[in-house]
């Protein structure tokens, strides 16, 4: 099976803290989306699978496109790919473009899940981050969505806001909760080089809360949420049960994905492909012999890349598997490494088999999986 991802590189204005690659300017809109609908033929040859195990249509802002224009590259999808067993089909949205019409047109193109961009339900914090949108409407949208039948929609939050108390990010939990939906994404914000945000650091500006805000909030985020019935089964994922993101999962487990569109990633389980983050190079390249860039994976890159992805959930790693598919000498290795991380409590190991961070740890994952890395 395999994962399939449409990135639609334009949005209204640029969020302060982002750096996905988007553009305002909405004038190669129509020739983009034409050439991702021939990328999409290209890219069937890239993957062993043509059945399709999710459609994800991320971004930028997808709804931005018209119905007409979605529709269009599903339809591309379906004459591609077998797309008869998809598991969910997810569109990206700016609350500010659901309005009752707009809802009512996705579902009938057969989009089953909205992701929905809130990331915070204070308009300060909006401002702040220069979203379009403000609170009621993240509200509204979420409301209009469940009454055109959308039963499986995700949220984004963003915590570590500078200027955001404490006491504000449990209100936010609160109302997210409020509303009903079946997922939550919670993200702590990060000041990124070549964005508004980075430049407003650099000129010491905008200063990063303080380390002991961030663990209390993602403290406060874990609690508040899996004690209303939430599992936190990634890092920054959590879901009700049986409501696990589908599509995102597939990376966490490796399976193949292919990305149509300026700056889109894809991976065969062996070598990944990517294109030119840049709408005018796309074309132009597109145009050309070889349009996207190229890696082998080794075999160290692809222990280490599940490491880093199994290590990121909550279910971890199991040692059998792990020695399934890198071999027994792999499997001596890891335990190896293991040993001191269980020693100290920052690698657990339930059964014997299944090795995992605690969730309590999982704001400093990266540093424990990079101690289990292999280097050559
Ligand atoms: S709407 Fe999304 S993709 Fe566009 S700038 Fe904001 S965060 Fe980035």
């Amino acid at each position: 099976m395999t994962g399939i991802y449409l990135h639609i590189p334009f949005c209204k204005r640029l969020c302060h803290y982002c750096d996905f690659y988007s553009a305002t300017a909405l004038t190669l809109k129509g020739a983009v989306l034409a050439t991702m609908e021939r990328e999409l033929q290209c890219l069937a040859d890239f993957v062993p699978d043509r059945d399709a195990a999710t459609i994800y249509i991320g971004g930028g802002t997808p709804s931005l496109c018209t119905p007409g224009e979605l529709g269009s590259l599903l339809g591309a999808v379906h004459r591609t790919w077998d797309t008869s067993a998809v598991a969910e089909t997810t569109l990206e949205a700016n609350p500010d473009d659901l309005t009752p019409a707009y809802l009512g047109e996705l579902r009938a193109l057969g989009i089953d899940r909205l992701s929905i961009g809130v990331q915070s339900f204070i308009d300060r914090d909006l401002r702040l981050m220069n979203r379009r949108h403000d609170a009621a409407a993240a509200i509204r949208a979420v409301g209009d969505a469940q009454r055109a039948g959308f039963d499986n929609l995700t949220i984004d939050l963003i915590y570590g806001i500078p200027g955001m108390s404490t006491a504000e990010w449990e209100a936010n939990l609160g109302q997210a909760l409020a509303l009903g939906v079946q997922h939550i994404s919670a993200y702590h914000l990060t000041i990124e080089e070549g964005t508004f945000f980075g430049r407003l650091a650099r000129e010491g500006r905008l200063q990063p809360v303080p380390d002991e805000t961030s663990e209390k909030q993602y403290a406060l985020l874990h609690d508040r949420l899996t004690g209303a019935g939430f599992e936190h089964y990634e890092i920054s994922n959590f879901a009700l049960p049986g409501r696990r993101a589908v599509h995102n999962s597939s990376y966490w487990n490796g399976t193949p994905y292919v990305g149509a569109g300026p700056s889109a990633h894809s991976f065969n389980g062996t070598e990944r492909r990517w294109n030119v983050a840049n709408n005018r190079a796309y074309l132009d390249r597109f145009a050309g012999d070889t349009y996207f860039e190229t890696e082998r994976l080794t075999a160290t890159d692809r222990y280490n890349e599940y490491l880093m992805t199994r290590l990121r959930t909550a279910d971890g790693l199991r040692a059998t598997d792990l020695a399934a598919r890198f071999g027994a000498p792999k499997l001596q290795e890891f335990l190896g490494s293991a040993r001191p991380l269980l020693d100290r409590g920052l690698l657990l190991c339930d059964d014997g088999d299944r090795y995992r961070i605690g969730h309590d740890r999982f704001l400093v994952s990266d540093t424990i999986i990079a101690e289990l890395f292999a280097t050559g």
